[in-house]
């Protein structure tokens, strides 16, 4: 029963290694951005009051977030160990996470913090713009959700560092390598795949 949460900037490889990781540990990961673009692609109520935010590169609101990842968080197969990719991205964020995961009488194991330059984030996310498409793929925005990264999320490394929860792992290399390096730093801390 493995809980995770991932941690770094856009373009770091987080989504990558989320999937990666939960077939390594048989876990679901839960991506937030994902969640987001999916109700956006349905045009939800949700996905509506989201999409603004997102084609900014800005935070989607607190209050829709963390609704979202409380509901996720009930399903039966979260019950078992969970990856967050994405989430918490604020400090409003890591308070409700607390306050979720004690509900349910839970902790978590580790924050994976997944380090890459900025150059090289830019690259990737530049890269993937041509491949996918991403509304939020564009450069002007990109460089805003980077801004908004080191504002609002960056800070948030030290909160579970002072818990003793950060596993710092290099992203830049092949992805199988990035990976293999995630699930050794884990296993020295005593946190082993199934
Ligand atoms: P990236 O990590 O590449 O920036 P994601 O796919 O994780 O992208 O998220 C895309 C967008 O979804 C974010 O820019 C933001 O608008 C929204 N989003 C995702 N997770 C959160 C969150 N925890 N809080 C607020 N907004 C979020």
């Amino acid at each position: 029963m493995t809980r995770l949460l991932l941690i770094g900037m856009p373009g770091a490889g987080k989504g990558t290694q989320a999937e990666r990781l939960s077939e390594a540990f048989g876990i679901p990961a839960i991506s937030t951005g994902d969640i987001f673009r999916h109700n956006v692609k349905n045009e939800t109520e949700l996905g509506k009051q989201a999409k603004a935010f997102m084609d900014r590169g800005e935070y989607v609101p607190d209050s829709l977030t963390n609704a979202l990842v409380r509901d996720r968080l009930s399903h039966a197969d979260a019950a078992e160990g969970f990856l967050l990719d994405g989430y918490p991205r604020t400090a409003d964020q890591v308070v409700e996470l607390d306050d979720i995961l004690s509900s349910h009488s839970q902790k978590l194991d580790a924050v994976v913090m997944l380090t890459a330059d900025v150059d090289e984030v830019v690259r990737r996310l530049l890269n993937r713009a041509i491949e996918q498409g991403r509304a939020d793929d564009t450069e002007e925005v990109i460089r805003r959700r980077l801004e908004v990264y080191e504002e609002q999320t960056a800070p948030l490394v030290s909160v579970y560092a002072a818990r003793d929860l950060v596993v710092t792992v290099d992203g830049l290399g092949e992805v199988a390598e990035v990976t293999a390096r995630i699930v050794d730093a884990l296993a020295e801390r005593g946190i082993a795949k199934n």
